[in-house]
């Protein structure tokens, strides 16, 4: 979408409960994006927050042109809110980032560099992320070994949700990745196009507290493994195989004690391996209703977040429509 002879940025940004750094964040990105050659959008996803950020969110839409307001009817999460943010994107390059200053404005002039360069896909990838304790840093890194291990497509360790992707790569997001259950910066990694990469150092967080609990954390890491790999499904197949061969050797040596010693082998064998067999069957079992549970999210086919308004300055409207209410 190109206004006056400029191309046009979007930046998406997701907000739940964040009264605290929205002024910064606002003030410290506007500079930045009035120096580059590109015009640009401010799309704030407002996910439901519950203090005083909606009414900071609608002060800036009715002060500043640059400013759109996608406003939730309640809590989606940011996988969704990005995803909204993109539907809701008009721009010829699209960035997500969050709303807390840890992903630095300072990249977007860079990011500019690499659509001007022809890239479709920039993965901002974090050298250090100074807010996360050892052990998220630890238990991250081993999140993406596991995932590369068990899923066909490989993963940038690091990547973050600090992505940017150009007006085509937004629209295959935007029609094709409807999944109910979903991994956005995966897909963005599978997606294909010229692909790059830009390092940056996660600050602290400005203010405020992660909205992540270890919870909320656990469940995202299973179902994004899910969502990418069925390798945990073949698991069954494989555990039988070897517990076939396990049984085949103790029939063996059963058959050799009673005809050599007379005794077969006794009891506590048995419960050793009623309790092996059965904790190895119900961990399959559990895998298998994972896979249903997602399953059955998609299949009910609910929406990925519902939108209650939004807001805008009447002069954006000039940029044209909006791709996802264009249906
Ligand atoms: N966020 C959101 N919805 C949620 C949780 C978080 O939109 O349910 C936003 C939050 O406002 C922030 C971004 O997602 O802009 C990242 O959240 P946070 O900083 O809490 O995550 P962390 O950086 O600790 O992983
Ligand atoms: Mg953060």
């Amino acid at each position: 979408m190109e206004k006056d002879g400029k191309k046009l940025l979007s930046v998406v940004v997701s907000v739940y409960n964040e009264e605290l750094v929205l002024g910064d964040f606002y003030m410290e990105t506007k500079q930045i994006l009035e120096s580059i050659a590109w015009d640009y959008e401010l799309i704030f996803v407002n996910d439901g927050s519950q203090d005083t950020s909606l009414l900071k969110l609608e002060e800036l839409v009715k002060r500043d042109v640059h400013v759109r307001l996608v406003n939730f009817s309640r809590n989606f999460g940011h996988e969704a809110a990005m995803i909204a943010g993109i539907d809701y994107s008009r721009g010829d390059g699209v960035i997500c980032m969050d709303a807390d200053l840890q992903h630095p404005p300072e990249c977007i002039p860079k990011v500019i560099e690499k659509f001007e360069a022809g890239y479709g896909v920039i993965n901002l990838i974090r050298t250090k992320n100074k807010d996360a304790g050892r052990l998220k840093n630890v238990t991250s890194a081993g999140f993406y070994k596991v995932l590369n291990l068990l899923s066909p497509v490989k993963f940038e360790a690091n990547a973050s949700d600090f992505i940017a992707i150009s007006k085509s790569a937004a629209d295959v997001l935007r029609n094709e990745y409807r999944e109910k259950v979903r991994f956005l910066r995966g897909y963005v990694q599978s997606l294909g196009f010229p692909k790059t990469s830009i390092s940056y150092e996660a600050k602290e967080r400005r203010a405020g507290e992660s909205k992540y609990s270890i919870r909320k954390l656990m469940k995202f890491s299973v179902n994004s493994l899910l969502c990418f790999s069925d390798m945990p499904l073949k698991l069954g197949v494989y555990s039988g195989i070897f517990m076939a061969m396990v049984g085949l050797i103790l029939m063996i040596y059963t058959i050799y004690s009673k005809v050599v010693y007379g005794t077969p082998s006794g009891y506590a064998t048995i419960v050793v391996l009623l309790c092996f067999m059965f904790s190895l069957l119900m961990i399959i079992m559990g895998i298998i209703g994972e896979y249903i549970a997602i399953l059955f999210t998609e299949v009910k086919g609910r929406p990925i977040y519902i939108v209650e308004r939004v807001e805008e300055n009447k002069e954006l409207e000039d940029c044209g429509e909006i791709p996802c209410l264009r249906k």
